[in-house]
């Protein structure tokens, strides 16, 4: 569920003709990784990078800063001895992908990194965001193809193109993503401001029962198992927390419901791996004071946001690390 933001590059080819190309940003950061392919597996990325580029990637981030290690981050991090040239590999949302083909070129550089899984996946349920784009990316040859039988499923007339807010909308896409489509413009607006959550996910499972799969079935190899983690956990990875239902915005729910949510991601991890979590990355970015409130208690160690805002004094450093997303490497790989 965190379907408004980050979103996601979509044509990676328009990237390259993306004139907001910008030298390597300074550190400290993580570099935040989501989705990964086979080379031929997926005909449009969404995001999602394959095994090459996830290589290429490191390569660069090799040559232009120091890669530490999850432990080695922590102890310089409290040291307050953390260097501009000093980053750190992240991946958010336990997904199959990032073991099966990241973590093997992790291991050709005898790299480690952070992990940062939300718990309800591994009990079963069923997370809407991430089977929709599976669906999305392995049903349909590309996305305009995808978008036009979405429109089919929908009652608004294409007047709402002539809308002033449409306009509005677009010209902020334009401007914050250059590398979107009309299409994909026109997709978000009428996922995130025509339909309701509703409206949305009734549409979607419709178009998975006329494609004849199911949410059962997409949901296959989609996502890490324990045993994944406890792997992880034994070779040097460090597995942090994200929730337990990774939900949309932290910071709009409630200090009880923060409270379970982190609890319940908390003592999961804790009773698989048999250590106590020491980190965080807060889905989509969103915290508050009061998520600030619960890891101190539960004697975190740091947390890191989905973007490079500095909060200078307002909260403690430990809690609002940055992160920069791989994108932004690519954008400096093809800028060449
Ligand atoms: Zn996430």
């Amino acid at each position: 569920m965190q379907h408004l933001i980050p979103y996601e590059i979509v044509n990676l080819k328009a990237i390259s003709k993306d004139k907001t190309y910008r030298k390597p940003k300074n550190g400290p950061f993580g570099v935040m990784f989501h989705h990964f392919h086979l080379k031929n597996n997926q005909k449009f990325g969404q995001g999602s990078i394959n095994k090459n580029e996830f290589e290429k990637i490191i390569i660069f981030l090799k040559k232009n800063y120091e890669i530490l290690s999850p432990q080695e981050w922590l102890n310089k991090l409290e040291k307050k001895n953390l260097k501009k040239k000093d980053i750190c590999i992240t991946f958010d949302d336990a997904l199959l992908s990032q073991y099966n083909i990241a973590l093997k070129i992790l291991n050709k550089y005898r790299l480690k990194a952070f992990w940062f899984v939300y718990s309800s996946v591994f009990n079963g349920i069923i997370d809407d965001f991430e089977i929709h784009r599976k669906f999305r990316s392995k049903y349909f040859k590309n996305f305009n193809e995808f978008f036009k039988n979405f429109l089919r499923f929908i009652n608004t007339s294409p007047d709402y193109k002539k809308k002033n807010n449409f306009k509005i909308f677009y010209k902020k896409m334009k401007r914050y993503y250059p590398v979107y489509t009309d299409e994909d413009i026109e997709f978000r607006y009428l996922r995130d401001h025509v339909l309701n959550e509703e409206e949305y996910k009734n549409i979607m499972s419709k178009m998975i029962i006329v494609k004849k799969t199911s949410k059962k079935k997409l949901s296959k190899n989609l996502w890490l198992n324990n045993y994944h983690l406890k792997e992880l956990s034994k070779r040097g990875h460090i597995i942090g927390m994200h929730a337990y239902n990774h939900p949309y915005k932290l910071s709009e729910l409630d200090y009880e419901t923060q409270n379970n949510e982190l609890k319940r991601n908390f003592n999961h991890l804790k009773k698989i791996l048999k250590i106590n979590p020491v980190s965080i990355s807060y889905p989509n970015g969103s915290f508050n004071k009061y998520t600030l409130k619960i890891i101190e208690k539960l004697k975190l160690r740091c947390g890191f946001i989905s973007n490079m805002k500095s909060y200078n004094s307002s909260y403690k450093m430990k809690f609002t690390l940055r992160r920069l997303d791989h994108s932004n490497i690519l954008k400096n790989l093809l800028g060449k």
